[in-house]
């Protein structure tokens, strides 16, 4: 590649941030719980590589992704500790696990199974998955005997046990019950495993809600996703324990032109858009092939640029936006446009929710094209 100015649209990635978010999890997590970080989906669209270096180096040194492949380039890229895959990997893929010093998740006991069945190298590392109610992936719970099947298996070693809850953000009565049933029957799953005499391995529950409605359970590791990056899913989050939270993205672009239109014109695609006065409006480059959701039309996001709320107007384009900046003086091509950020309007869960998604998508599905960052 020539070596051109590649700022059409970029991440910028607070490492400062990041520390203090892992600072602020381990205020309210037992001393002798450890964080698994969750770098799965590029590290929420963080950029997976600079984020698991930046952990590294402050000492956090167990991480989790989706896939193998995920785990393989965190492995290319010398990431140094343990490295769960949280997912299904084909079992013909199972000695790429071996290779690269990886753990991979038991999905189920036929799975178990049929890799004890392979012929390996070596034995493979493996942490269970325990359904507990999630009906995603794992030994179901009530199959106690399958499970401590799968500690004796010859080729597999067990390092580890887990399940994951399914509404832990939740406060309703409801919700609170399910989710104290699914801890109770991992923990009566895990006192038989015990009880027949196996070393259970580290044991894990929490994700982020988990963490901060569920502080008070005492397992080795949790599993912190987007609190990690510095955001709730939604705006307004009432949890148990409060965490005070530094987004580590902020997502920027440039304004390419700046032009004033008449009463009655048009703006983007479908029309959708017609001024009622003469406006000032600026093209921002930036868009849904980005991330930034074409979901986002019409909805009246806004995007701070030099230092004022500016609303976008039309449809999202792929490679553009269109913005009101009427009552914005000095707007010049090439100044810089803030999308995503640390401000209210702008925060990822407003953002989102006007999108009609969540945090967690937004972020993890910015674009390959938005260069990250390191600040
Ligand atoms: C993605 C994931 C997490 C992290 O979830 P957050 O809600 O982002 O904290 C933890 N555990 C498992 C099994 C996951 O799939």
């Amino acid at each position: 590649m020539e070596n051109i100015i590649k700022d059409r649209a970029w991440l910028e990635i607070n490492t400062k941030n990041l520390e203090h978010n892992i600072e602020e999890i381990k205020r309210v997590i037992p001393n002798k719980t450890k964080i698994m970080a969750i770098v799965k989906a590029n590290a929420y669209g963080h950029g997976m590589i600079e984020i698991a270096t930046q952990l590294n180096k402050i000492g956090i040194n167990d991480f989790a992704v989706a896939s193998l492949s995920e785990a393989i380039e965190l492995r290319e890229n010398n990431i140094k500790g343990d490295i769960l895959i949280l997912g299904y990997t084909h079992f013909k893929d199972i000695p790429y696990v071996i290779k690269y010093n990886l753990i991979q998740t038991v999905v189920d006991y036929e799975y178990a199974n049929k890799i004890n069945n392979m012929k390996l190298e070596t034995k493979v590392r493996m942490h269970i998955k325990i359904n507990t109610g999630m009906n995603r992936i794992g030994e179901n719970y009530q199959n106690t005997d399958k499970i401590i099947q799968i500690y004796q298996m010859k080729n597999i070693q067990i390092e580890g046990v887990f399940t994951h809850l399914s509404v832990s953000d939740s406060n309703e009565k409801s919700d609170i019950e399910f989710t104290k049933n699914q801890i109770n029957n991992f923990y009566n799953d895990i006192e038989k495993i015990r009880n027949a005499g196996y070393t259970l391995g580290k044991t894990h529950i929490q994700a982020g809600f988990g963490i901060l409605n569920y502080p008070e359970l005492q397992c080795d590791y949790v599993r912190p996703g987007i609190i990690m990056y510095g955001n709730y899913n939604l705006p307004d989050t009432v949890t148990k324990v409060k965490l005070e939270l530094k987004p580590v993205a902020t997502l920027k672009a440039r304004i390419t032109s700046v032009k004033v239109i008449q009463a009655g014109e048009s703006i983007s695609y479908g029309r959708t858009f017609i001024s009622q006065k003469s406006m000032k409006i600026a093209s921002v480059s930036v868009g849904y092939a980005d991330g930034y959701p074409r979901s986002l039309s019409g909805k009246g996001a806004k995007v701070l640029v030099n230092g004022k709320y500016a609303e976008v107007v039309g449809r999202v384009c792929m490679d553009q936006i269109v913005i009101d900046v009427s009552d914005i003086d000095n707007i010049v091509e090439g100044d810089i446009v803030t999308l995503i950020g640390k401000e209210k309007e702008i925060l990822a869960e407003n953002i989102s929710k006007k999108a009609g998604t969540i945090a967690s998508e937004l972020l993890s599905r910015l674009g390959t094209r938005i260069e990250r960052i390191v600040i």
